[in-house]
Parts: C-alpha cells; structure tokens; sequence
C-alpha cells in the first residue's frame, strides 16, 4: 500500500507551540519498522495550477510568497516560514498521490499528515493551510473527466470523521452536487461557527463507543440513499479518542478501530476506492494519537489486501476467458 509522506520539511515552531509536529515523524518511523507491506513515498509539491482548482491565485501567492498578514498567520496558527509553504503544498500532493494511487487499482492508499479540512479557498485556519482532500477531489474530476468522460462525470465523498467539523471542505463545495460532504463532529468543538455539510453529524461532549458507531450507520445510510460516489476520501482524524486534549469525544482504540473498519468495508463492498489521510490527533499522550493511527494503517493494510487478491483474481478471469 502506497503512503506519502512529506513531515522531513521541518516547520520551525515557537517553543511550547501545542501543535504536535512530531507524531508524523514518528508515525512514518513506526509504520516503516511494523508494516513492511507500506509503501514510503515522497510526496511532490502541488503546482499553482493544481492549488487553483479549489484556491483563489492571491491567497497561493500570498502563501507562496510569505505576504501572509499577522492576523492570517495568527488564524493559521503556525508561523510562515518557506517550509511552512512547502509542506503545505507537498501535504496537498500527497492526497493527489494518495487518490490516484487508489483509483489506478490500488483501492486504497493514504497521506501520512493531510486532512486539513478547515482551510477555506481564500485562507487557512485551525493548523490548515490549503485543503488537500478538496484539491485532490477536483483534480481527480479533471483526471477522470480527460481519460472517461464517457463514463460521466467523477463523483466524490469526502467522509470526514475528525472531531472538528470540516468547515472549509463544506463551503468549498457547498451547491456541487458532484462532491459529498459528510462530517461527524464535536457539536461544542472548534470551529464555532459551522458551515452546512452536505450532511453533518454533531456529537455530543463524552460520546463514547456504541453511540458514534450507531451515528456513524446511519450517516453512511444517509450518504448511499442520497449519492452515488466513485471515490471516498477518508478523514481518520485521531482527535475522537479518548485521550485526546482537544476532542472532548471518549471513544476507545477499539471504537476508533471499528470505526475505521466500518468505513473501509463500506467502500470494500461497494469496490469504491478510498485514499486517507491522517487529519488532527492532539493526545496528552503524543503514542496514544500514533498508536490510533497505526491501528488504522492495520485496518487499512487488511483491505488493501483484499483489493490485490480481487485484482489479480480478475486478472487471471481474464486470461482464462481470452
Ligand atoms: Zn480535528
């Protein structure tokens, strides 16, 4: 299973800065030593060209160029510094690497950070610079659309499954009726002032196991009654855990574990390919987040398998039938 990464361009934080950079590092470190089946890949940076299916040129610009204001810096919450902006794209090109990983038969494949779902066309915010979920979604469009277009145009579900909700994912494609927003949130969390999802879910503070996963059914219910994707991008944000500083949600590592296997055999069933990314993880503990994370790599891998398996199955179908 292909997994991009881009967490070597260190950003230079203050000191006692809360975001916890580290748990990327030390995510790739664990998944290259525990599962020899992932993949390592570099992610490229995303062109200008590319950030502009969903980002207005002066915000790029402004990001590329370090014109950012203070108060757009402060909304971001990291400092602009040229690794800032670098990562920031090369995040974007790991979804896009991710997405077409998946749908060139893969079925799934994952950005090891991404999911930075609260950034809006025209400005970051809550530790999102550029939105790479929506960036790959449209790019997968005009992919789709150059090489199948007979077959119509590519619909995509963005399952947004962080603790905060997708506020910026939301209004990028809020009236498109070829990309489904779902987001199951914190109702009380971050950001306060909520954008309507083609279908949200807000949780109470301390749900746990049992309550999220019955939320979850029948969102995914809703979301097969309402619209028919041929791509699923997968926010397995961390931040639901119970020991997470921000997420004020109780569910366990189990729960989280059959909440990611809940939506990978979603998309199994119906031979939907799935790319993830890794989305917010504040844990007390920074293992706890990791540790949530590799659980959905192993859940992930399990799936990825069965893709392979099917894949060369239809293969050989195919030489016996010619
Ligand atoms: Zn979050």
């Amino acid at each position: 299973m292909h997994v991009f990464y881009a967490d070597h361009f260190i950003l230079p934080l203050p000191a006692g800065h809360r975001f916890p950079m580290a748990k990327y590092g030390r995510l790739r470190e664990r998944l290259a030593v525990e599962c020899p089946q992932v993949r390592l890949g570099q992610a490229l940076p995303a062109s200008d060209g590319e950030l502009a299916l969903v980002h207005a040129p002066a915000y790029i610009q402004a990001v590329q160029a370090g014109t950012l204001s203070a108060a757009a810096q402060r909304e971001i919450g990291f400092p602009w510094s040229p690794a800032m902006a670098e990562r920031a794209r090369r995040s974007v090109g790991a979804t896009i690497q991710a997405c077409r990983a998946a749908m060139s038969g893969e079925g799934l494949a994952a950005n090891i950070a991404g999911g930075t779902h609260h950034s809006y066309a025209d400005k970051g915010s809550g530790f999102c610079v550029f939105n790479d979920a929506a960036v790959a979604a449209r790019l997968m469009q005009a992919e789709h659309a150059r090489q199948q277009r007979a077959r119509g145009p590519l619909k995509v579900a963005i399952v947004d499954l962080d603790v905060h909700q997708g506020n910026g994912t939301a209004r990028i494609f809020a009236g498109d009726e070829s990309v489904f927003t779902l987001s199951l949130h914190g109702e009380k969390n971050f950001p306060f002032r909520k954008e309507p999802s083609d279908l949200d879910v807000e949780l109470p503070d301390g749900t746990a196991d049992v309550a999220y996963l019955e939320a979850l059914e029948r969102a995914l219910d809703e979301l097969e009654r309402r619209f028919e994707p041929g791509l699923v991008i997968y926010l397995a944000g961390a931040d639901p855990h119970e020991g997470d500083r921000l997420g004020r949600l109780k569910l366990t590592f189990d729960g989280l574990e059959a909440r990611d296997r809940r939506v990978m055999d979603w998309a199994w069933q119906r031979r939907l390919p799935l790319a993830f990314a890794m989305a917010g993880g504040y844990g007390t503990d920074m293992e706890v987040t990791v540790q949530v994370q590799m659980n959905t790599y192993r859940v992930a891998l399990q799936y990825h398998a069965r893709w392979t398996a099917a894949t060369r199955g239809g293969e050989r179908a195919a030489v016996t039938a010619a």
